[in-house]
């Protein structure tokens, strides 16, 4: 299977080559040159384990990859997460489901990507004779769950930066005590914005990109996608036949890479129904799902801090699909949309989506009523879609991270904190963090210094 660009001014690449290149040389992100069709193996995939779900889906992609060392990297991809079923479908009442996400080793559903994309990368290492250095920036999630993906893997090394003091305790403590001598918590004195700004600037240094083998773990990288669509999957392979007619997803959305995955499904002869994009305030997905215009906002900071994105970056592979596959539309389209900021799509079809947004006062609201009504405990990311559930169809909302995280707001919520017991071991382990000015030339001299 080859893979190509949504602005098709790239070289279409083998599976491998494109997770490793992340973003296509023309600005565009890779997507499968042809989808299958899964219909036929639907009745076979029902008996199959999370695990072997997964190989089986993803061995149909990852053509370049011997099916046994596909297997056995799938099979430790998802070894490490604490329920037997990977991602549990908990049935609340007749009509409401949620899928929970995050059972991974850091609590959110980013591990089910970034697992996988850390075997593959030390599969790579391995082929090519070549080491990896990840370099990545984060306001929380995304970080931890490249640093454990990575974590004690030979031949790589992760540096992530985060604005010191202004990501929550706990996601700080997940980065900077891992106790792996691979992993390099970089805490800049400066805002998120700024560590983007960096990790811009450096990556923009060709040389130094090529001297130091840096590769980034941003959203955009087409084995994340291709991973997630595995739990929608699984999930829809557990409903009854009504419910799988007719159950619309409900998604907790920032770069549409999670519900992206879903809707990539219903286009492989999965029929799953709908799905509901939940935004917090910062709501550019909403807004366009409402109005037909994609137009980018300024971030407001929120409970939900994972959802908190200005533009939708995986909104582009909708897009091209949208378009017909049209090459040329998306680049036009997202040339118009870098210089003026906007972009209004003429008779807008929302197809299978409907989107809501929540904002910062509903979403205590909302962790109370969940609780009240279904004595579930939902984070402030999930939370966000629980807002309003659809009365005359059934519902799988996505729990994208464990209520544990964030303990700070359901203590001010229910009076009580959920904890867990691996953050709990973190509490007494060292913090190993570097502190480094918000410049990139600091940040370019700690990883000339420490690169594997
Ligand atoms: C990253 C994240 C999201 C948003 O996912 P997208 O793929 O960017 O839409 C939602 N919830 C949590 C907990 C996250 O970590």
């Amino acid at each position: 299977m080859r893979y190509i660009s949504t602005r098709g001014q790239s070289e279409p690449l083998g599976f491998s080559a494109a997770v490793a290149t992340g973003l296509a040389p023309d600005g565009g992100l890779y997507l499968p040159e042809t989808l299958p069709d899964f219909s036929p193996d639907l009745a076979r995939f029902e008996k199959l384990g999370y695990a072997e779900l997964c190989f089986e889906f993803m061995r149909v992609f990852a053509t370049d990859i011997p099916a046994e060392a596909l297997r056995d990297l799938v099979t430790r991809s998802y070894a490490r997460f604490s329920h037997p079923a990977i991602a549990p479908l908990v049935r609340l009442d007749e009509r409401t489901h949620v899928l929970e996400l995050f059972h991974g080793p850091t609590l959110a559903f980013k591990d089910f990507a970034l697992q996988l994309l850390g075997n593959l990368y030390e599969r790579q290492c391995r082929e090519r004779g070549e080491s990896i250095n990840v370099l990545g920036a984060t306001s929380g999630d995304t970080g931890a769950a490249a640093i454990h993906g990575l974590l004690g893997k030979p031949g790589t090394a992760s540096f992530i930066l985060y604005p010191d003091g202004r990501v929550s305790p706990l996601q700080e403590r997940q980065m900077a005590c891992t106790g792996a001598a691979n992993v390099h918590a970089l805490a800049i004195d400066g805002s998120f914005d700024d560590a983007q700004a960096i990790l811009k600037e450096l990556f923009a240094d060709q040389t130094f990109r090529l001297k130091n083998r840096l590769s980034a773990v941003n959203s955009i990288n087409l084995a994340r996608v291709l991973a997630q669509c595995v739990y929608y999957l699984y999930a829809w392979l557990r409903l009854s036949r009504a419910e799988r007619a007719a159950a619309e997803f409900v998604v907790p959305t920032g770069n549409f890479g999670n519900v992206l995955a879903g809707w990539m499904l219903t286009r492989m002869g999965v029929p799953l129904a709908g799905f509901k994009v939940a935004t917090n305030q910062n709501d550019i997905l909403h807004r366009l799902f409402t109005t037909g215009e994609y137009r980018v906002g300024a971030v407001q900071p929120s409970l939900a801090p994972s959802m908190d994105i200005q533009v939708a970056s995986n909104f582009e592979r909708l897009m091209y699909y949208s378009v017909g596959c049209d090459a040329g539309r998306v680049r036009e389209i997202m040339r118009t949309f870098k210089e003026t900021g906007r972009y209004r799509f003429e008779n807008f079809d929302r197809g299978l989506f409907s989107s809501s947004r929540c904002t910062d006062a509903e979403i205590p609201e909302i962790i109370r009523r969940v609780h009240r009504q279904f004595g579930y405990v939902a984070d402030p990311h999930t939370a966000c879609a629980f807002k309003e559930l659809s009365p005359d169809r059934p519902s799988v909302v996505l729990a994208t991270a464990s209520p544990a995280k964030f303990p700070e707001t359901l203590r001010a919520v229910l009076g009580e904190e959920p904890v867990h017991p691996s953050l709990e071991a973190l509490k007494s382990r060292p913090v190993v963090k570097h502190r480094l000015p918000a410049t990139a030339a600091a940040v370019r001299a700690y990883v000339e210094q420490h690169a594997v």
